[in-house]
């Protein structure tokens, strides 16, 4: 049994808590590793560490910053398939869709090559006579974040690549279901130059991340994963006085208009919907058809579609369109909600209960299911699933299906499927959630714009990766400066503008 370790300043370090967690092979069903879960004390060090490194990173110019993350894109590039493997076989997406979470990534380590650039503060010259006024971005000194495991080699580069060009050192508390990707980038930062102690990692679990919120040297934490904990997270952060960003939850509806290119809509809805076992947080889980005779032909499309799905282990290769879900218990709570929405009255169209793989029993696969006719009120429609469950609410206007996605709880991401501008327009306009598609069905945003959702998918301000994340990580100082030869008439007693 493979005992994985944390990563402290610059080494591979076996946890000293004496608690452990499994990490599965989901394939399989078997234990194929134990993640150490941090105490406090482990924590401590770590900070200590980083705390004691990011003085003299802070103080690197942010050119041979950048250079650093330059040569960490060469290395990703050059380790792609090992990477893209490691990351399968503990997550369980297929091989494509992981090299796919690593270049997600890899874009945004490129987009912070442009540190010096992003970087750059603003300058008045004389703001007053004699005064000059001009402000920096400074870093914020020991940052952490805390990640979730549908994403391990994305979602980390996404928080440490901007975190680190900043000039911060950076404290990652990855999934414990799927550490071993972060411990690579972690080793391949390093091998680009990084100084050690400026990117670590803590494996660990409630226990690691309470002690990173309430450490008086941590000053900003990042945290993606499920809403109940990025609510615990954004309130106790916040309340010890830390810069804080938590994005959570979703529930993402594709409206269908009556005008819309149908096949093109289902295809889209096949691989937003069952892509990654539906274990995205920008999946597709609500198709809004608008009108009946629009649902009646959707369904009609998406029927064979699904019943060709391929579910297998990624070792199966190309014959695979998505693998296994992560955890017995993530599968057990989707079979659970899958008989809530039998239970409440919505129709299973296609059922993936049962479904069997031979040779893979054990493995947490789940078979493509589809519910026509879910309503407002059924849990599958309120509850993230996060498995291969689409959801069908019929909406018998556009104003109807606008409101539903409106009304949700969530708002992460959201698209219209028409071929009518007026209709696309206005729901860009109107919608309260923060990503929206036109004829696309995930419109997560390139590295350059910031990925950020609204309502109950997001706590804090400023989104994560683009301009937004570089604010995040630094703080803003603004000097104004006169030179002796501008003080000639005393001292200054009143508060006043600059003349
Ligand atoms: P999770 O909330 O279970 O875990 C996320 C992280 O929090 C992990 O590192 C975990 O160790 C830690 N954690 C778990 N319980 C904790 C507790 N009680 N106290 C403190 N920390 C705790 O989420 P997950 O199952 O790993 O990921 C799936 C969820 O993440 C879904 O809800 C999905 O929508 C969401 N997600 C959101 C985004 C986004 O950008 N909005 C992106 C990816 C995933």
């Amino acid at each position: 049994m493979q005992e994985l370790t944390h990563y402290l300043n610059g080494a591979h370090v076996k946890g000293t808590s004496g608690r452990f967690a499994d990490v599965m092979n989901p394939a399989t069903g078997e234990v194929q590793a134990k993640c150490p879960l941090a105490s406090k004390a482990e924590v401590e060090q770590a900070v200590a560490i980083a705390a004691a490194a990011q003085p003299a990173w802070a103080a690197v110019n942010p050119q041979r910053r950048a250079r650093v993350m330059m040569k960490f894109v060469d290395l990703l590039n050059r380790d792609m398939d090992k990477l893209a493997e490691a990351l399968s076989r503990e997550h369980g997406k297929t091989l494509p869709d992981a090299a796919g979470d690593v270049q997600r990534g890899l874009e945004v380590v490129e987009y912070c090559i442009g540190a010096p650039q992003l970087l750059k503060g603003d300058y008045t010259d004389s703001a007053g006579p004699g005064i000059d006024m001009y402000s920096m971005r400074q870093a914020l000194g020991v940052t952490a974040g805390i990640t979730p495991f549908n994403f391990p080699a994305m979602i980390p580069m996404w928080m440490f690549a901007p975190a680190i060009a900043c000039g911060n050192a950076f404290i990652l508390k990855p999934s414990e279901r799927d550490p071993s990707v972060p411990l690579m980038l972690a080793e391949l930062m390093e091998e680009a130059g990084l100084p050690k102690g400026i990117l670590q990692v803590v494996n660990g679990d409630k226990e690691a991340v309470d002690a990173l919120l309430h450490d008086e040297i941590v000053q900003s934490i990042g945290f993606v994963g499920s809403t109940a904990i990025a609510e615990y997270i954004y309130g106790t952060g916040c309340a010890n006085g830390k810069r804080v960003q938590c994005f959570g939850g979703a529930k993402n509806h594709m409206i269908i208009m009556p005008d819309a290119d149908l096949d093109q809509a289902a295809d889209a809805l096949i691989g937003a919907g069952y892509g990654a076992a539906g274990e995205r947080c920008m999946a597709i889980s609500v198709a809004v058809p608008v009108g009946d005779e629009t649902a009646d032909r959707l369904i009609e499309k998406l029927v064979p579609r699904i019943e060709k799905l391929k579910v297998g282990p990624y070792t199966a290769g190309a014959d695979v369109d998505y693998g296994p879900v992560v955890t017995a218990a993530a599968k057990a709570n989707i079979e659970r909600l899958v008989q809530t929405g039998i239970d409440q009255g919505a129709k299973l169209v296609v059922d993936g209960r049962n479904f069997n793989l031979q040779g893979y029993e054990d493995g947490f696969f789940v078979g493509p299911h589809l519910f026509d006719h879910v309503t407002k009120d059924m849990d599958i429609y309120k509850h993230e699933i996060f498995g291969p469950v689409l959801s069908t609410v019929r909406a018998q206007s556009y104003e109807e299906a606008l409101g539903l996605a409106m009304d949700h709880e969530y708002g992460n991401g959201t698209a219209i499927f028409t071929r009518d501008g007026d209709a696309a327009r206005d729901f860009a306009n109107r919608v309260n959630v923060g990503m929206i598609g036109v004829n696309v069905p995930i419109p997560v945003p390139l590295a350059y714009h910031t990925f950020g959702g609204w309502k109950k998918s997001m706590f804090g301000d400023l989104n994560q990766h683009g301009p937004d994340a570089f604010k995040f990580y630094t703080r803003t100082k603004t000097i104004t400066s006169r030179w002796p030869s501008g003080i000639k008439e005393g001292g200054e007693f009143n508060f006043k503008p600059m003349e």
